[in-house]
């Protein structure tokens, strides 16, 4: 048994602390809302007055916050608290230099650290079958990963530290990309006359296939559990993916890589989410398309 203690009880970090404690940890939460609290302490996660308190005396931190400010100003808030050669492990999606900072810090104290976010959103963290992405030294990779076991469908072991936060940042560039694609094309698609089903029979096993189609396809009826066929309800809430690009063009500012799309996507998001659809599924982006203007 370990002493976990985990910082940010929310959406995602609730059930994963959760599955923590089915595996037989001992598990300390905190989180600034009261409903996270109950939440986690109902099943099972005994809970701490402070984030301070949860880090004290405990093998293995974890952090699951909403952004890189969070996790920094935490990180320094428990470092004289956390023992030495404790794991720090962060699986919020975060900005590179943030994740960068928690690291420095993490080292500075002389406890070992990973950034390992996530995908597979809140099902993922609630079926224990989330996919990490981590980053860190081997030595912490091979302590992190049998402690991020009861949480995970797959770890992949992605470089260094911050290699997980880079993926993850490449990752959702490429779903957003792809999506805007999809809904461009079955809308299209639609006003030259085929059928969405047609569509999918060609593009599921062609070359323009990708998981915006077989998994997301963002017109209902050809996937029956994609949001299409429930209102677009999430799933991945736009205001997650316009946050998560906003993370790629501050990783494309910082290293000069040149993403025309990923720029153009972040512009599309961001004003999907304007036009007041930020809970909307991310495959909802459709409606812009099917919103234009037939000529
Ligand atoms: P959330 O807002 O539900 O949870 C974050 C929690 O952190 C909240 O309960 C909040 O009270 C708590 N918190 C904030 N500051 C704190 C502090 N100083 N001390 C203690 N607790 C504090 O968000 P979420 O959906 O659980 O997402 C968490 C992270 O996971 C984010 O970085 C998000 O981008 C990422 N993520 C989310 C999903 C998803 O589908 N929700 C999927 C993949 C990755």
């Amino acid at each position: 048994m370990t002493t976990i203690g985990f910082i940010g009880l929310g959406n995602m970090g609730g059930p994963m602390a959760v599955n923590l404690v089915k595996a037989g940890h001992k598990v300390i939460g905190f989180d600034l809302s009261p409903d996270a609290i109950a939440a986690a302490k109902g099943a099972g996660c005994e809970i701490a007055g402070s984030a301070i308190e949860a880090a004290t005396g405990a093998d293995v931190v974890i952090t699951m916050l909403p952004a890189g400010k969070h996790v920094v100003s935490v990180y320094n808030e428990i470092k004289d608290s956390v023992k030495p050669g404790a794991l720090m492990i962060d699986c919020s999606t975060i900005d590179i230099a943030s994740a960068q900072s928690a690291h420095d810090i993490a080292s500075e104290i002389g406890a070992l650290s990973v950034d390992a976010p996530v995908s597979g959103g809140t099902m993922g963290a609630i079926n224990g079958t989330l996919a990490f992405m981590a980053g860190g030294t081997d030595e912490a990779l091979t302590a992190a990963e049998p402690i991020l076991e009861p949480m995970a469908g797959r770890v992949v072991r992605c470089g260094d530290g911050t290699a997980g936060q880079a993926a993850k940042v490449c990752n959702n560039m490429i779903l957003a990309i792809t999506m805007i694609g999809t809904g461009e094309a079955f809308e299209m698609g639609k006003r030259l006359g085929l059928t969405d089903q047609a569509l999918f029979d060609v593009v599921s096993t062609a070359s323009g296939q990708s998981w915006s189609t077989t998994t997301y396809c963002p017109v209902p009826g050809p996937v029956p559990t994609s949001p299409a066929n429930n209102d677009y309800k999430p799933g991945f809430a736009t205001d997650l993916m316009v946050k998560d690009l906003g993370l790629s063009q501050e990783a494309a500012e910082m290293t000069g890589a040149y993403t025309p799309l990923g720029e153009k996507a972040t512009q599309l998001y961001r004003e999907f989410a304007e036009q007041g659809h930020g809970e909307v599924d991310f495959s909802g982006i459709i409606k812009i398309m099917q919103a234009a203007e037939k000529k």
